[in-house]
């Protein structure tokens, strides 16, 4: 599970060592109604493309990319999750409230034992890096900034970041 606004290598680092350990993955990508915000900038759509290219380079096995709303009941988004994705087995993630959900929903959940550069590779460092005109790229896969570029997404940060 993540928002991946936008995908990074923090992800990648992630997902090539869960691939060492399953035969398939499906990443959800939470969070799916949301977008042109200063928080969650690229929608569902494009958040598919950048995690689907990104792991075509970096991953062999079979994976699925499925977009998951939220909803405003904690205790039932599980199901909810569930309902939506192949199935899984084994949830991977850092995210506490995911953690918890996953584990009294009686679901095993992993998680990997340290964050890969966390300081630098987490979305919000990127998007603070876009709006202030810094380095970015090289925080995340080229073909990911290559979708960010093809739907201008820096000048949208900018635009719903914006006041008026
Ligand atoms: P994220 O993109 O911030 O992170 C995805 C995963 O990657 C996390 O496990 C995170 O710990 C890990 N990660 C990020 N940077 C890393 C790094 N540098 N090194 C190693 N690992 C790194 O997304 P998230 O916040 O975990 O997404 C959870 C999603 O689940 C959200 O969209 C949230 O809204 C959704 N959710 C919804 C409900 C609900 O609708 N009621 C409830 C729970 C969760």
């Amino acid at each position: 599970m993540g928002r991946f606004q936008p995908y990074h290598y923090g992800h990648e680092s992630v997902i090539n060592h869960i691939a060492e350990e399953v035969d398939e993955i499906v990443i959800g990508i939470g969070s799916a109604q949301l977008s042109h915000s200063p928080e969650n900038p690229f929608t569902a759509g494009e958040r598919v493309l950048m995690v689907t290219h990104a792991m075509e380079e970096s991953v062999s096995l079979p994976f699925y990319v499925i977009p998951i709303e939220d909803i405003q009941r904690n205790a039932l988004w599980v199901s909810h999750a569930r309902s939506i994705s192949p199935p899984f087995n084994e949830v991977y993630s850092s995210n506490p409230l995911v953690v918890r959900l996953f584990c009294e929903a009686g679901t095993e959940v992993i998680s990997p034992p340290e964050m890969y550069k966390r300081d630098n590779y987490s979305g919000t460092e990127i998007r603070r890096r876009m709006l202030a005109g810094e380095d970015w790229r090289s925080l995340v896969p080229s073909v990911v900034a290559d979708v960010i570029d093809e739907i201008d997404g820096v000048r949208r940060l900018h635009d719903v970041s914006g006041s008026d």
